[in-house]
């Protein structure tokens, strides 16, 4: 699944491709995505300028003249540039096609992506009203995560996988600043102290900043590859390494099931 550092460096790719430039079209092959794409969405967006590409969690905003194009990449969705006369393959769903050209094709085998269009003020749209904060941001703080942490009786790696806490964290960089911050993922959410949290704040700041930087050397050029990025390579301590020695202790890496998810940590280094 597409994680905030793919997503980011995926907005870093398309943006000098999209930015300043008109939408002559939109083809849309499949209106069935995660919600279904409005036939009148072509009409909308065609003859509009690009003026930003920014992302807001793991969504893609497209600012036009009248409105937004907000882009979700779902489980298996990914976006590169082509030619607009480049054959579509079966799962490239929807082209936006730019200055007449070239175009950003959406391609997406499992269709949990989504393109909506607001006119309205995007921080309003019901997908943002209830966001929490950007990791990266200077909102994200101690202070920030102790407040919202201490009233809660949920375990820590639900907390912070939860968007309306922080956006972005997913399963597996959640697994991983736990490791590096030193915390047991069961833990109690309202038992962390304020210096724990302001060492998981480091710690979640560190590994997105991390795979951003890896996915900026492994996605140097978004208008070429088989458009299907994957996961960048990164060197993982705990995620999927269930029975395997910790790189910091050698002890076995341990799994258990949280919230239908798979948590790896190290009970020596964990506490
Ligand atoms: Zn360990």
């Amino acid at each position: 699944m597409p994680e905030l550092p793919e997503v980011e460096t995926t907005c870093r790719g398309i943006a000098p491709h999209c930015v300043g430039h008109r939408i002559t079209g939109m083809v849309v092959r499949q209106h069935r995505l995660r919600w279904p794409i409005p036939r009148n969405l072509p009409q909308q967006v065609t003859g509009s300028k690009i003026h930003t590409v920014t992302r807001r969690g793991k969504y893609l905003l497209l600012t036009l003249d009248h409105g937004t194009l907000i882009l979700h990449l779902g489980m298996s969705g990914s976006l590169r540039i082509v030619d607009a006369d480049t054959p579509a393959d079966k799962h490239d769903h929807v082209d936006i096609i730019i200055n007449g050209k070239r175009c950003l094709r959406l391609h997406d085998p499992r269709r949990f992506g989504a393109v909506v269009w607001t006119a309205g003020a995007v921080t309003q749209h019901k997908l943002f009203k209830h966001l929490g904060p950007e990791p990266l941001s200077e909102l994200f703080t101690d202070a920030y995560l102790h407040e919202r942490a201490r009233k809660r009786t949920c375990n820590i790696k639900t907390l912070i996988m939860n968007a309306n806490i922080v956006v972005g964290v997913g399963n597996i960089y959640a697994c991983e600043a736990l490791f590096m911050a030193g915390i047991r993922p069961t833990l109690r959410a309202d038992k962390l102290s304020r210096p724990r949290c302001a060492r998981l704040v480091i710690a979640i700041q560190d590994v997105l900043r991390q795979a951003i930087k890896a996915g900026g050397t492994t996605l140097r050029d978004f208008t070429d590859g088989d458009g299907n990025p994957g996961y960048f390579k990164q060197q993982l301590h705990v995620y999927d390494r269930e029975g395997q020695a910790c790189h910091q202790c050698g002890h076995p890496v341990k799994r258990v099931i949280t919230v239908n998810r798979s948590t790896y940590y190290c009970s020596h280094c964990q506490r």
